[in-house]
């Protein structure tokens, strides 16, 4: 007999659990279906940020709704919706005080600044990180939830805080202190060291989500793991349930009162990625969790009838392939983050050009590849270009500091393919077959703008957002050093992603659309499942997953409102 519930969502990651709970909290019967055996989706495995502007958590910098506007509304690019931006910016302080409220408690970074510092409205305070808690805390299904991938974890076992993870990318002061702590920590806790490998300690993403979990459960929801959203079922055009498959049998469950899409992107659904982007990339340059997000619930809705928007482009962030270590013929992606802008580095085109502000944030620094490939047709990899002295100070994606991966222990298939070493510029540009005489000049720039502290070209180390990652150490200009020491190394770089921006487009109430702009009755999305709020743009650190939980929150209490069930 098919099963009723009030509401069903579609996902287990943040979009998705946040409107789970909250529908929870207003009464409602939920149930939620994630199409993988592990829920949390990418948000659990990400860093955890929360960008939400004016968020009220009296902490950092002074905001308002009006400086929140004037941001989003001066950096959004492509025809965003004037009611989606309000919505998000009066909506997500709700949210926020809403998570205090059932028990995931956040704080501020401070002084981690938007995206786009130098626009009007931008501050240093608008991302929220959750602070750690315990796995015990979650129980059970802490054994089901997604894991931190690789590089969010030390040696791939031992989970970080972001502040740790920042020291010890680049062996800030007290470095072996905090390292010898995370091990200690780790290899003490005995009883919990007998149920489990995993880390006891659950930091970013899986703080997060781990938090929403252990609310979602007290709140008596529902999860069936396994079972993927493959239709959508109708009564008089409205949506009245989902079609979903479970071990390859497929069923029917009926929803009273909504349906919510959060099923995150189509990253992993490769012709999704050919038809819509406008450069061809392999889905495996996606570093969300794998094969997970395939947009398969996105085309369920398009095959009601709903439209769609910002498909072209993906949350970009440069990235690096690498063997995985211990298992064979496995390659991963690894995310630059923050490396491509460290000094005593540049990075370059196949033409030995640079073509980008380095110390950009990931999602500009993508954006900067794609523009410059269509200009040039050099950008679809570009390279990290690198010295010794780097090397002693900083990572690059997966190739970690020489402290922590010494030249000695890097597997020998790997030289010269995933990572290149040369004694001269001029020979590692032949080995990697960029232009040399290109190569040399801008590394010769470089190291002329490590000592004017001025980069003539693109301004590098001008902004709030390129000095947070600066080092200090590096003078006059922190984001600038020399590159002059042998040996010299390449990194190639490609254009991944942490997710997709487009998906359906939905309204100011999360209310998904048809092409006429007309909502479909019963069905909402947020997410990546749902074009992004500020189009192409990519505003501050968290700013999909802020979004992602303030619009699964508005669609629930929409829901609930139609419902009658509002608290
Ligand atoms: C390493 C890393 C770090 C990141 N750090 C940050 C950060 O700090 N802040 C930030 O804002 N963003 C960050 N991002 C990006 C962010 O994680 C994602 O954009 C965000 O988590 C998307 O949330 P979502 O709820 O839309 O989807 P997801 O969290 O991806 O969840 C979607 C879920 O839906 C499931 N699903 C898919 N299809 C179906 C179906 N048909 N039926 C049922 N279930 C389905 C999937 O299995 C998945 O569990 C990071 C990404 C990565 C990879």
């Amino acid at each position: 007999m098919e099963k009723t519930y009030d509401v069903i969502v579609a996902g287990s990651g943040s979009a998705a659990m946040a409107a789970a709970t909250r529908a929870l909290h207003h009464g409602l019967k939920v149930l939620v279906v994630e199409k993988e055996h592990q829920w949390g989706g990418t948000s659990a495995t990400s860093g955890g940020g929360i960008w939400i502007p004016n968020h009220g958590l009296h902490q950092g910098e002074e905001d308002s709704r009006e400086d929140a506007l004037a941001y989003i509304n001066a950096i959004a690019q492509g025809p965003v919706r004037a009611d989606r931006i309000e919505a998000f910016v009066d909506n997500g302080p709700k949210m926020v005080a809403f998570l205090q409220e059932v028990g995931v408690k956040l704080h501020v970074l401070p002084g981690y600044p938007d995206y786009y510092s130098e626009e009007r409205g931008a501050k240093a305070s608008r991302s929220l990180f959750p602070y750690e808690i315990n796995s015990g805390d979650v129980g059970e299904p802490v054994h089901t939830m997604r894991e931190a991938p690789i590089r969010g974890k030390l040696f791939n076992r031992y989970a970080f805080g972001l502040d740790e993870a920042f020291a010890l990318a680049t062996k800030a002061r007290g470095w072996q202190m905090i390292m010898a702590k995370i091990f200690w920590r780790y290899w003490t806790d005995r009883e919990w060291r007998k149920k489990t490998r995993r880390d006891r300690r659950l930091t970013m993403g899986n703080a997060l989500m781990g938090g929403l979990r252990i609310a979602f459960d007290k709140l008596g929801g529902e999860i069936w793991t396994e079972t993927g959203l493959v239709g959508l079922t109708t009564d008089n055009g409205r949506v009245s349930g989902v079609e979903v498959e479970r071990f390859g049998h497929r069923f029917t469950v009926a929803a009273r009162h909504g349906v919510v899409i959060g099923s995150g992107g189509f990253e992993w659904n490769q012709s999704m990625r050919d038809r819509y982007f406008t450069v061809p990339t392999p889905a495996n340059w996606a570093t969300s969790p794998e094969r997970a997000n395939d947009g398969k619930a996105t085309l369920a809705a398009q095959a009601l009838g709903a439209d769609v928007e910002f498909m072209e482009e993906g949350w970009f962030i440069p990235s690096m392939l690498m063997p995985t270590v211990g298992v064979p013929n496995t390659d991963m992606t690894h995310q630059m983050s923050f490396d491509h802008g460290r000094p005593h580095s540049i990075c370059v085109n196949r033409l030995g050009q640079r073509f980008v502000k380095e110390t950009a944030s990931y999602d500009r620094f993508g954006q900067a590849m794609i523009a410059d490939h269509q200009k040039t047709g050099s950008s679809a990899v570009v390279w990290h270009i690198f010295d010794d002295q780097f090397r002693d100070k900083y990572s690059s994606g997966g190739f970690m500091l020489k402290a922590l991966m010494p030249d000695s222990k890097v597997p020998r298939a790997w030289w010269d393919h995933y990572i290149y070493r040369a004694n001269s510029i001029a020979e590692l540009a032949a080995k990697i077959d960029v232009d040399p005489a290109g190569l040399v000049e801008s590394v010769a720039n470089n190291n002329r703008y490590a000592k004017t502290g001025v980069d003539e070209e693109f301004a590098r180390g001008s902004d709030a957002y390129d000095r947070f990652f600066g080092d200090p150490r590096s003078k006059p200009n922190s984001c600038i050093d020399t590159i002059e020491k042998g040996p010299f190394y390449a990194v190639p770089l490609v254009l991944g992603d942490l997710g997709t921006k487009g998906g359906l487009k939905a309204d100011a109430q999360a209310r998904v659309l048809d092409a006429n702009n007309v909502p479909i009755p019963g069905l909402y999305a947020a997410g990546n499942a749902s074009g992004s709020m500020s189009g192409l743009s990519y505003p501050g650190a968290g700013a999909t997953i802020g979004p992602a939980m303030t619009f699964g929150f508005i669609a629930a209490n929409a829901i609930a409102e139609g419902a009658g069930n509002q608290r």
